[in-house]
């Protein structure tokens, strides 16, 4: 547990309001709303990054998309991945996306009547604004949270229902993640990108040799029809 440990001398904070830029900007995405890079890009300069420039901040970004491709999820299509993601960025990024849900969660239990999230501990430091006016209000965050934490469980059920293994060849994953779970990309059988659906009837867990032959092979039709005989859950869109 290493939370205070900052990697390109990034703190936790600011790392969060990344993230939390990030996810407001996947949420509008994901509903087919528009919004600006570069407006949200000043904001966050005006706000929590006030000491980062325009590039670093459009880089974290990237650092954040590449995450998502490695959690399985859609990133933000204005935002490549950067290729070169340090392990223990991608790390710290991936723990401050697993608190989001469980805030969502711990929200719902304990405070059912009044869904607003509150700050977390984080206000004996005010000099760091996590959520300033104008980025991300407290109602806002808990939808974003809502529709990640969503986006995730279908993740993490599809790999359940899979057991390890691959439901396009059928053999074990290959090998363990860093999760030490066995290693299976989630695919989506009618994709995003053609408005398939974010639900475990429209999505797989592949090895990533099946995966890539869905994507990219020749035969990737008839593979994916072999898909939809083959797995039960799975109905067409
Ligand atoms: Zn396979
Ligand atoms: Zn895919």
């Amino acid at each position: 547990m290493d939370t205070k440990k900052t990697s390109n001398g990034w703190s936790d904070e600011e790392l969060e309001a990344s993230v939390d830029a990030y996810l407001k900007m996947w949420t509008l995405e994901q509903s087919g709303q528009a919004f600006t890079k570069s407006v949200e890009n000043r904001l966050l300069r005006e706000g929590p990054l006030h000491l980062r420039s325009a590039s670093s901040i459009e880089y974290r970004m990237q650092n954040i998309s590449a995450v998502f491709e490695q959690l399985g999820l859609k990133r933000i299509t204005g935002y490549m991945p950067a290729k070169n993601i340090g392990a223990g960025v991608s790390e710290r990024i991936r723990k401050v996306l697993a608190a989001k849900p469980a805030l969502h969660a711990e929200r719902h239990t304990a405070k059912a009547d009044n869904p607003v999230p509150e700050k977390r501990t984080t206000a004996s430091k005010p000099s760091l604004e996590i959520e300033p006016q104008g980025i991300l209000n407290p109602r806002q965050l808990f939808t974003v949270s809502v529709s990640f934490a969503r986006a995730l469980h279908v993740r993490r059920l599809v790999r359940q229902l899979a057991n390890g293994i691959c439901e396009g060849c059928d053999q074990p994953a290959p090998f363990a993640g860093e999760d030490g779970q066995p290693f299976l990309e989630v695919h989506h059988v009618k994709h995003l990108a053609q408005k398939g659906s974010d639900r475990t009837t429209n999505a797989v867990a592949l090895c990533p040799n099946c995966h890539q032959r869905c994507h990219r092979s020749g035969d990737r039709d008839a593979f994916t029809e072999g898909l939809y005989s083959k797995v039960q859950r799975l109905a067409r869109e």
